[in-house]
């Protein structure tokens, strides 16, 4: 009906009388305008048909608008290289501020659905320069379109400046349609930053503002967004409801590219609420068809990981196993294409800032010459004036070309330094950097980068004042000065953010940088005292590290895991060679308790897809682990009788952390649960993802566990303290005799020196007598060993505590307390009712 009526109403336009001709056209224009932004794109389609014979008696700025719109409505229909060969045309045209600020906005994201990198940042430095021009809901859509490149390129934190420019904007303009967009760019940026919450806050705001705007498509995307972030929290059954509205809609206006993704969060909410998995499975499938025929890796690596997910809930594995490795495929794709993104922003970063240096050194110079021009006038009049003059002219001409000769000092001090804090500017850091960095390499000297960034400066800025920011900047500036003085080259790299280039190692520069946090201290503006802290990130190359560039890249990244790890602190990169670690990656797997009961199929895969496999685990499963990895490599050689734990467990972490060095793909396996009452796996997989390295834990089987089930105790019932022997001995902790304590390696029970396998009975009496101010001498505990092969069965032996030093121990025998029972009290507890 609608359609119809547009269209009707459009052709009713075009046939009025000639004296309101103009308007007639005019308003023909408005509405095919109207037309697209309602998603009605046929019936827009069809209006911009009809005015065909009427280009002749439009504007120029009236031809652009339909040509806009036509190529809008294009991309939306899923025809990305058309749109974009038409937009290029538009944009090369004098076309009107607003209207070449809305097509350059439009053509960076058609650009950014082909993933034509380079051209959509291109665009956008061309959109941010036309930007001052344009009103401020159009400068608006460009801050949109910024923040929505920079998430695809992992810039999640120049995003969400970009974001909250575009929302203030076109909220201070009230412009709706604006705020509408401006939103659901908030909603991404938290997405991507993984604040899930807050990013459902955005996307129910987007579907108000939208819903006000009158933009469905929008609209859709604000429910779509909620739905996927519920999923993100659990909350499948909401995002099902949302996501299904998503669907309606998309699926009306026909937009490709929501339907998929509202279809592929509806899957994912199916999957995981237990709903129809048929359906899960017919939605997935067209997706994965859908994005791998667009090669959009990053949707398809999730729709895989979905099929996994599909195939464990269907019980069928194998097929798990093979999405899953598809999944991790696509991943890594999808990873390589966050960086090519990243390297087109550089090179747009770079171009800016290279252009802005050369803008500032050119006006210097004009001034200069300026200056020079004048004092050559003045010394031709004053020749002319005659002799009498003379002396007086060459005073003045000294004092003139002094002048000059300061002013051009000055000029070039300035196009050289920043002004605010009086480093160098990001320019001469590089060009300074640069000399310096290529000597260190020739030497094979070690030279070191360092990113240092102040931390929530935005805060500073929003709660005291730009003022306020200024004045830190000024003086973290001269704590910078003072600290590095000739040492280094140090500059400011822009807005926050300082570089420190020295040809030292990253201790010296660790060193430098804890004289420099010591520095930094609240400051005081207008009576305010602003307090601020700042994250470093380091980079060190022995010569090894092919480029500055390359170097202060690693520093940055380290920076950024700095911020991520919480701020106020110090973050190294791996001294190692990049191009050596790239392409590592760590796993680390627990072999259960029982390798041959308990090892999953996931673990089995783990072992069998890696290029290093470290085993510390027991001799059978050592045995069964080497029949599908003959190489495994057996980390039980660490062990030493009379050598610290402590120093045989970093021997562990060295020998997994050398093989990522060498840029393996590691898997290191557990007995048990890898998390579980273990050291190393949790120190490798810090320290990996310290050096850059993807690193996570798979679980196992736990003693704990195991425990669990042969007992045959549920720890929600009266609760569970679970402690080594030794924590629970020299710390103060105080038992809870109402519930069930459990104390692992009791043998080794005071064991400080972290040296002994083997029970003593000074240890186990020290114990004992702990326990015995707590619990009677005859309360009856267990001492608990779990099965590690399928033809043996767990020891669960009963004692009266008193007799606890007397008892037979191994290495990694349990002791478990049950509960004490008091008279009148609770109910008996099922473990004392499982051992009565
Ligand atoms: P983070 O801890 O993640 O670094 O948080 P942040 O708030 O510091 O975030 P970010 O580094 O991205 O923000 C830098 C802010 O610095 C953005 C901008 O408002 C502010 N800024 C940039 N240049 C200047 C300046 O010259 N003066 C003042 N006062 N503020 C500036
Ligand atoms: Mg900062």
């Amino acid at each position: 009906m609608h359609r119809f009526r547009s269209i009707v109403l459009l052709v009713m336009a075009l046939s009025a009388a000639p004296a309101s001709a103009d308007d007639a056209l005019e308003s023909a224009i408005a509405e095919v305008e109207r037309l697209a932004v309602t998603a009605h794109w046929r019936e827009s389609n069809a209006g911009i048909e009809a005015l065909h014979p009427r280009r002749g008696a439009m504007s120029d700025h009236q031809r652009h608008r339909i040509d806009y719109v036509a190529s809008r409505n294009r991309a939306l229909a899923g025809d990305h290289l058309g749109a974009l060969e038409d937009l290029g045309r538009l944009l090369q045209q004098a076309v009107e501020p607003d209207l070449h600020v809305r097509a350059y906005t439009t053509a960076i994201s058609v650009a950014a659905n082909v993933e034509d990198w380079p051209l959509a940042f291109r665009w956008l430095g061309q959109a941010l320069e036309r930007m001052p021009e344009a009103s401020a809901p159009a400068a608006s859509r460009v801050h949109g379109v910024a923040s929505y490149l920079l998430v695809l390129a992992g810039e999640s934190n120049i995003a969400r400046f970009h974001a909250t420019r575009a929302l203030a904007m076109a909220e201070a303009e009230g412009a709706i349609r604006e705020t509408c967009l401006a939103l659901s760019e908030m909603g991404l940026v938290e997405d991507h930053a993984g604040n899930y919450r807050e990013a459902e806050r955005w996307r129910r705001r987007q579907i108000d503002a939208c819903g006000k705007a009158g933009d469905p498509v929008f609209t859709a995307i604000g429910h779509y967004g909620v739905g996927k972030m519920l999923n993100r929290q659990g909350r499948h059954a909401e995002a099902l409801v949302q996501t299904r509205r998503a669907l309606e809609v998309h699926g009306k206006s026909g937009y490709l590219s929501g339907t998929w993704g509202a279809r592929m969060v509806v899957a994912e909410s199916l999957i995981a609420s237990g709903g129809d998995l048929d359906e899960a499975g017919h939605l997935l499938a067209g997706a994965l068809d859908y994005y791998r025929e667009e090669g959009i890796h990053f949707a398809i690596a999730e729709a895989e990981e979905h099929m996994a997910r599909l195939a464990e809930a269907r019980d069928d594995l194998p097929e798990a196993v093979r999405y899953y490795q598809l999944a991790m495929a696509s991943q890594a794709a999808a990873e390589r294409d966050v960086r090519e993104r990243r390297v087109a922003y550089l090179q747009l970063e770079f171009d800016t800032r290279v252009k802005e240096q050369q803008i500032a050194l050119l006006e210097a110079e004009a001034e200069v010459a300026a200056l020079q021009a004048s004092a050559t006038r003045r010394r031709q009049w004053l020749l002319a004036a005659g002799m009498g003059g003379l002396l007086a002219t060459a005073l003045l001409l000294t004092g003139l070309l002094r002048r000059s000769f300061l002013e051009r000092k000055r000029y070039r001090w300035q196009s050289e330094h920043d002004s605010l804090t009086g480093l160098y500017n990001y320019q001469q850091l590089r060009k300074l950097g640069e000399q310096a960095f290529q000597q260190a390499r020739t030497r094979a000297a070690a030279f070191t980068a360092i990113v240092a960034d102040i931390d929530r400066f935005k805060d500073v800025n929003d709660r005291h004042g730009h003022a306020a920011g200024d004045e830190a900047l000024r003086s973290l500036g001269g704590w910078i000065t003072g600290v590095v003085g000739d040492a280094g080259i140090a500059g400011r790299s822009g807005g926050d953010e300082f570089s420190i280039l020295l040809e030292a190692d990253a201790a010296a520069a660790e060193v430098l940088l804890q004289r420099l946090r010591d520095r930094v201290e609240p400051i005081t503006v207008f009576g305010q005292t602003v307090h601020f802290s700042i994250s470093a990130g380091t980079c060190q190359s022995n010569g090894d590290i092919d480029s500055l560039e390359e170097l202060i890249h690693e520093a940055d990244q380290a920076l950024y895991r700095a911020k991520q790890q919480g701020r106020d602190r110090v973050v190294h990169a791996s001294g190692e060679p990049r191009a050596a670690s790239r392409g590592a990656s760590l796993v680390v797997v627990g072999s259960g308790i029982d390798f041959g009961r308990h090892a999953s199929e996931r673990c089995l895969s783990e072992i069998r897809e890696a290029e290093v496999v470290f085993c510390l685990v027991d001799p059978f499963a050592l045995a069964m682990i080497r029949g599908i990895h003959p190489d495994a490599i057996d980390l039980g050689v660490h062990y030493a009788t009379g050598k610290d734990r402590r120093e045989t467990y970093r021997g562990m972490d060295a020998a997994i952390m050398q093989a990522l060095h060498a840029g393996h793909r590691v898997c290191a396996v557990f007995y048990g649960h890898p998390g579980v009452f273990a050291d190393v796996p949790h120190a490798v997989v810090r320290k990996a993802r310290e050096a850059g390295i993807p690193a996570r834990m798979e679980p196992g089987v736990s003693s704990e566990a195991c425990l669990y089930a042969d007992l045959g105790i549920d720890p929600g019932r009266w609760g569970v303290q679970s402690m080594e022997a030794t924590q629970f001995l020299v710390h103060d902790r105080r038992p809870d005799p109402a519930g069930l304590l459990l104390l692992w390696q009791v043998a080794l029970s005071g064991d400080l020196a972290c040296t002994r396998f083997h029970a003593e009975r000074e240890g186990l009496q020290s114990l004992v007598d702990k326990l015995l101010h707590c619990y009677p001498p005859d309360h009856q505990v267990i001492l608990y060993e779990a099965a590690r092969l399928p033809i043996e069965t767990f020891r669960a032996e009963r004692v009266a505590l008193r007799d606890l030093p007397e008892a037979r121990y191994q290495e990694y025998t349990t002791l478990v307390v049950p509960p004490l029972h008091r008279e009148g009290g609770v109910a008996e507890d099922a473990a004392r009712a499982a051992f009565a």
